[in-house]
This record gives structure tokens, sequence and C-alpha cells, in this order.
């Protein structure tokens, strides 16, 4: 299924849409060479799949902008042994990118039919470190708990307190926080039982809705 011509779109993604702007970590830039993107994308748009844009997925989701994958996934500073939680698995495309990049993955979807898709397609390409869980991702995992990375991909309208008990101490945090249509993605990182925050990028992502996020 993967052809040379799907491996030259990838780098040229590399090297238009990343490197360009700032994205520096090797490990980072080889994980966005590796996961094959178009897999994760549905088939009528998949000739779209490396453009530098956020694609839908159906159920009115989408999977995130090449760019925004690889700068969340970059400020996760990960190093190879982590445990990571993901809220948002939508397509699977960043659990995969961070299966290659740590040790175990827990994804979580609220939406089942988006999850199930997910969890056969990671399966299917071989991902046996992502584990898909549905539920309310916005109230954790505690039985996986604690984490060294959570890693949110949905609009928060702040930092769900559940999440930031279930990070380790020295742990980070990467979430797009602020307003319903327009974000600013933070990192935070655990220090002495506080997160201490740094801001980044503004973007724009669908709703984080749950007990702690938005209301359906
Ligand atoms: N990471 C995804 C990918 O690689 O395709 C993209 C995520 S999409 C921008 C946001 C996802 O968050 C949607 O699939 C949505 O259903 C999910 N979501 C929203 N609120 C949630 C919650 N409370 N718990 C779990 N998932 C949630």
């Amino acid at each position: 299924m993967e052809t040379a011509d799907y491996k030259r779109i990838r780098e040229l993604m590399v090297e238009t849409q990343l490197i360009p702007r700032g994205i520096k970590d090797v490990r980072v830039l080889n994980a966005m060479r590796k996961v094959p993107r178009h897999l994760f994308v549905p088939e009528y748009i998949r000739h779209s799949a490396y453009d530098d844009m956020a694609l839908p997925i159906g159920e009115d989701q989408t999977i995130s902008q090449p760019y925004m994958v690889a700068i969340m996934t970059e400020l996760l500073e990960l190093k190879g042994d982590e445990s990571v939680l993901e809220i948002g698995t939508g397509s699977g495309y960043q659990a995969a990118v961070l299966a290659e990049l740590a040790g175990e993955v827990y994804t979580i979807e609220r939406i089942p039919e988006l999850a199930d898709r997910a969890q056969r397609k990671l399966e299917e390409i071989g991902y046996d470190n992502v584990h898909v869980v549905v539920s309310d991702g916005t109230k954790g995992l505690e039985e996986s708990a604690p984490f060294d990375r959570i890693i949110i991909t949905a609009a928060a309208p702040k930092l769900p307190e559940p999440l930031i008990n279930q990070l380790k101490e020295g742990g980070i945090v990467v979430a797009p926080v602020g307003e319903r249509f327009s974000q600013m993605l933070i990192k935070g990182r655990k220090e002495k039982g506080v997160l201490v925050e740094e801001y980044h990028t503004a973007c724009v992502f669908v709703p984080l809705v749950g007990e702690y996020g938005w209301k359906g």
C-alpha cells in the first residue's frame, strides 16, 4: 500500500511545512517522515492527506494540520520510554506519531465510531503500543495514571483538573486552551506539584466536550 510517491510527498511535507517553521527535533521529523498520514484520512480526500491543513474525518471532527501535530509532539520532549495520554484520538494519526516516539500511548476518544476506526487502523499498521479507550477524556484515565506526558488535541476552556492530577512530577502537558473558536497552545510542566506554563502559537481546534471541558 505504501508507495515511493507517498514517501517523497512526506519528505516534501517535512521540508516545506515543518523545518521552515522551526521544528528541529530529529526524532519528531523522522516520525513525521515515517507515519503514513494518508491511511488515516477518508479515501475521498487521500490526495490531500499531506496538504498544509486540517482535514475532515467524519462525525464533524478533524485530523490536525501536520505542523500542529509536529509542534505539539516536539513540545512533549519525548525520549522514548514515556507513558503518554492523548485526549482526542480522532483519526489515530497523532497517536501513531506518539507511538513512534514513546513507550506506551493511551488515547481517549468520546465518539465510539471514530475510536473503532482509529483502533482498527492502528492495529492494521502494527502499532501495538497504542491503547484506544472510549470515554470522556477530560476525566483522564485513572487506571493507567500517572502519565509522563499528556496531550489534548481538542480545544479546552481550561486545563482539566483530573488531567493535571494524573500528570507525574516533572511531566509535561500540551494543549490548546482558550475560547471556543480560538486558542493558544500551552505547554505546562509540573514542578513541585504546580504547573509552570509557557504559551506558544495561536491555534483553532474543535472543542473538548465533557465534564471538565465545554458542555456538548
Ligand atoms: N488527534 C486527532 C488525530 O490525530 O486525528 C485529532 C483530534 S480532533 C482535532 C479532536 C478529537 O477530540 C475529536 O475526535 C473529538 O471527538 C475528540 N474529543 C472531544 N472531546 C473529547 C473528550 N472529552 N474526550 C475524548 N475525546 C474528545
